[in-house]
């Protein structure tokens, strides 16, 4: 068993292909150490999937004694802002992760305007004066080779001055590009001759107004790498046809060899997880923020209760596929409980209260019971629980017209009222609307714990004292969405009428008084309810998860 810092283990498994390249490229000595990055675009806040990458690029690193850089991709001026990248380093840490360095793809903008020269000077490289509409025709299809530029045979001192000019400003954007000279006919579609360059006057949030020409995506990512010798540049499976360029452009500038290997991206049952959907959910008000607890943002699932060593057992759990698949919302969920299991306080909460009278307990009487913060710890710190003559049970936990199984409380029927007595129900009231109001019960005082002989009863409900119960706001949390595969629904038709109404519901609940005493800082078990989380932005209690998987079955 590996530690997965405190609380949870990780479970022995064999290696993922990562690992077994790794191992291999150790052992043959290829590399003496490991170098990872983490490259987000600061144009959002970091969700679940994100948190698989996390998880993954340093996880690797520091099993194999190696490094992890994170690296903002921040070659887009117009989307980016430091807001994102301050959530982003808060989530990582949170994770509990820390990186070598903080680099920014910004960093290195003169050191890629450098290598964008060698490459035009090679011949490898060229700017176009056409069209963004007339290069995407000129592209071609799978089936047809594009066609050449008119501007593709410009001499190598024709594009260095262009270039400069363009990097001086001398142009409007959309202007010109510069594109790498490789292949107009190439079967990659992505060879065929690939922009370097576009031209974009905005400030950027680093470099301020210095630039306003910005590298592409394939022009920056391998160079950045290959700058911070990034040994296993690890990436989703989408990016694998790029990977011949980002080879090319290594090779031709004769720097540093990093290799890219892909994974495939972690999608998740009814949960939309591109960024710019998130957004979307965020700017029309869909969500309260980023942080909605329903959000599967990181600090939408931390605000919800999640533990960062839930999310890094979930991580290895996913494992590491080649293919793309849809995990299930419930592993995620069930890895919460796992962690929470062992670590959570317990408290009582009633969260639909009906109220229960003991008829024959003395009017003003309270006796205090000790109760264990935690049932794995019997011996450990305890709470002190007050009982009444008149207390909260759930209204689920009392039918009139019960069952024989059910084992809860009905007419005639015994209970134990956790940790206490046994009370049997002697009568009940109800409304005009035909509602149970009261239910009245006797007390056998000869059942309270370590009074004599333990006499057992089928069921155990929990409860809270009427005269020492604390209000609490409960917020119960369904999926944000109906629909299971929210991946699967197409471009063009709109996800968001499967937002699901009913997704939050606030409830005004009664919790044990030591609940407010609560130091914890993870979530807390409400017994037989779910684990709950103390909301630090509203004081609400989140409900994180249930105690047992409540997911509906197709
Ligand atoms: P989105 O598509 O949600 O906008 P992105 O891929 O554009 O995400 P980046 O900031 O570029 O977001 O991602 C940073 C890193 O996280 C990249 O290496 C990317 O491959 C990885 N990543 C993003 N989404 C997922 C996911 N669902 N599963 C695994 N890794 C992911
Ligand atoms: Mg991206």
């Amino acid at each position: 068993m590996e530690e997965n810092s405190k609380g949870a283990t990780l479970e022995q498994r064999p290696n993922n292909f990562l690992e077994d390249i790794i191992e291999a490229d150790l052992s043959s000595g290829k590399h003496k150490a490991i170098m990872t990055r983490f490259p987000p675009e600061p144009n959002g806040y970091l969700h679940i999937g994100h948190a698989k990458s996390i998880c993954l690029n340093f996880g690797l690193a520091k099993k194999y004694g190696g490094r992890t850089n994170l690296r903002f991709d921040d070659t887009n001026p117009v989307k980016e802002d430091t807001e994102y990248v301050d959530s982003i380093k808060e989530d990582i840490k949170w994770l509990g992760f820390e990186w070598a360095n903080e680099f920014y793809a910004s960093d290195y903008f003169d050191q890629l305007y450098e290598w964008a020269k060698v490459l035009i000077r090679k011949g490898l490289a060229y700017v176009d004066d056409q069209t963004q509409e007339e290069i995407r025709l000129g592209r071609g299809t799978v089936k047809e080779p594009g066609k050449e530029s008119p501007w593709r045979n410009r001499s190598v001192e024709e594009n260095l001055r262009l270039f400069e000019e363009m990097k001086e400003g001398k142009y409007p954007d959309g202007a010109k590009v510069l594109r790498a000279k490789i292949d107009m006919a190439h079967p990659n579609m992505l060879f065929r001759d690939p922009l370097m360059y576009r031209i974009i006057h905005a400030e950027h949030h680093r470099t301020g107004n210095k630039w306003c020409i910005y590298p592409m995506y394939d022009f920056a990512h391998g160079q950045c790498d290959s700058i911070e010798h990034i040994t296993h540049s690890i990436c989703t499976l989408e990016f694998d046809v790029h990977r011949p360029l980002y080879d090319w452009f290594i090779e031709n500038l004769e720097i540093f060899p990093s290799h890219q290997y892909e994974f495939a991206r972690l999608n998740l049952t009814y949960t939309v997880m591109s960024k710019r959907k998130l957004l979307e959910l965020v700017k029309n008000g869909y969500v309260e923020g980023w942080d909605d607890p329903r959000m599967p943002t990181i600090c939408g699932i931390r605000r919800r209760g999640y533990t960062p060593e839930s999310i890094r057992m979930f991580a290895d759990k996913v494992g590491v596929a080649k293919r793309d698949n849809i995990i299930d919302l419930s592993l995620m969920e069930w890895c919460l409980r796992q962690d929470l299991n062992e670590r959570a306080n317990r408290y009582m909460a009633v969260i639909d209260p009906i109220k229960l009278v003991i008829d024959n307990w003395e009017e003003g009487k309270v006796e205090w019971f000790d109760a264990p913060l935690n049932p794995a710890d019997p011996e450990g710190e305890k709470r002190r629980v007050p009982f009444t003559k008149e207390l909260y049970i759930e209204r689920e936990d009392f039918m009139e017209d019960a069952p024989k199984k059910y084992f809860r409380l009905k007419p005639d029927g015994e209970v134990r009222l956790k940790y206490t007595y046994i009370v049997k129900c002697v009568s009940f009231e109800k409304d005009a609307q035909g509602n149970v109001t009261v239910v009245h019960c006797e007390v056998d005082p000869s059942s309270k714990p370590g009074a004599g002989e333990w006499r057992s009863v089928k069921g155990t409900i929990h409860w809270v004292s009427q005269q020492y119960a604390k209000q609490i706001e409960a917020r119960l949390f369904d999926t944000l969405f109906t629909e299971e595969q929210m991946g699967a629904i197409p471009e063009g038709v709109d996800y968001k009428q499967y937002l699901n109404p009913d997704s939050l519901v606030i409830k005004s609940a009664y919790a044990e008084p030591a609940l407010l005493e609560d130091k914890s800082g993870i979530a807390v078990q409400f017994e037989r309810v779910g684990y709950f989380y103390h909301d630090p932005k509203n004081g609400a209690w989140n409900k994180a998860t249930g105690l047992r998987d409540s997911f509906k079955v197709k």
